[in-house]
């Protein structure tokens, strides 16, 4: 049974606790090599990140030329963010690109989303699309999430969570990630399953399942 650690920046050991990994690095169409071959435990998210969507056009062109290739699983992260980066305009310009990429090639969005959540669900909603996009890094409180979820958002959950909160995502929809923190995949596996009442090893399949049925 695997672990899955659907956003970091670093890979980490192939097996934590009896468990193996599997990693979903995160990497932009900049720093992303074709020689990378990823090994089994580790594919990759690449995208532009909203920070740098100023003259992202190479970025974008580039992203456009790997997204086909096997071992990138997922556009991202791409998004919003309202607190720094470009001019919003800008950022939703460089989004839509890489959600008509993704939808293009029917993979997964990893999204980061800060204090844009509006334009988020009204994006969502104009391409009705049946990609999962999956908002990493969530910690939204217990109203946003029930909000986000009518609208039909996945979530990746890390090591700052609102507790209360989580509890009203569907487990079909939830993933877990480490993204910058050196904390351990499993610890974020520990934390969530005690918060919703369950195993650990009821929460690692549930996890598992969800992972397959994105990575179809
Ligand atoms: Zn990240």
């Amino acid at each position: 049974m695997y672990l899955y650690n659907i956003h970091t920046h670093k890979a980490g050991p192939e097996e934590i606790g009896g468990y193996k990994v599997q990693y979903i690095l995160n990497t932009s169409p900049r720093d992303y090599k074709e020689e990378i071959l990823a090994s089994d435990n580790i594919r990759f998210s690449c995208g532009v990140h909203p920070w740098d969507a100023d003259n992202a056009g190479d970025q974008l062109a580039r992203l456009d030329e790997i997204v086909g290739q096997k071992q990138v699983f997922a556009i991202g992260e791409t998004g919003l963010d309202k607190l720094k980066g470009p001019d919003m305009n800008v950022q939703e310009q460089v989004f839509r690109q890489q959600i008509e990429l993704a939808i293009s090639v029917n993979k997964p969005l990893i999204i980061h989303c800060v204090k844009a959540w509006d334009l988020l669900m009204a994006l969502y909603k104009e391409y009705k699309s049946a990609i999962p996009w999956i908002i990493h890094g969530y910690r939204g409180n217990t109203e946003q999430t029930k909000q986000l979820v009518r609208f039909g958002f996945k979530f990746s959950v890390g090591e700052f969570f609102n507790g209360e909160a989580i509890r009203y995502i569907p487990l079909d929809s939830l993933f877990c990630e480490t993204d910058m923190s050196e904390i351990s995949i499993c610890k974020v596996y520990e934390d969530i399953s005690s918060i919703l009442g369950l195993s650990f090893n009821q929460f690692v399949e549930i996890v598992a399942d969800n992972f397959s049925i994105i990575s179809k």
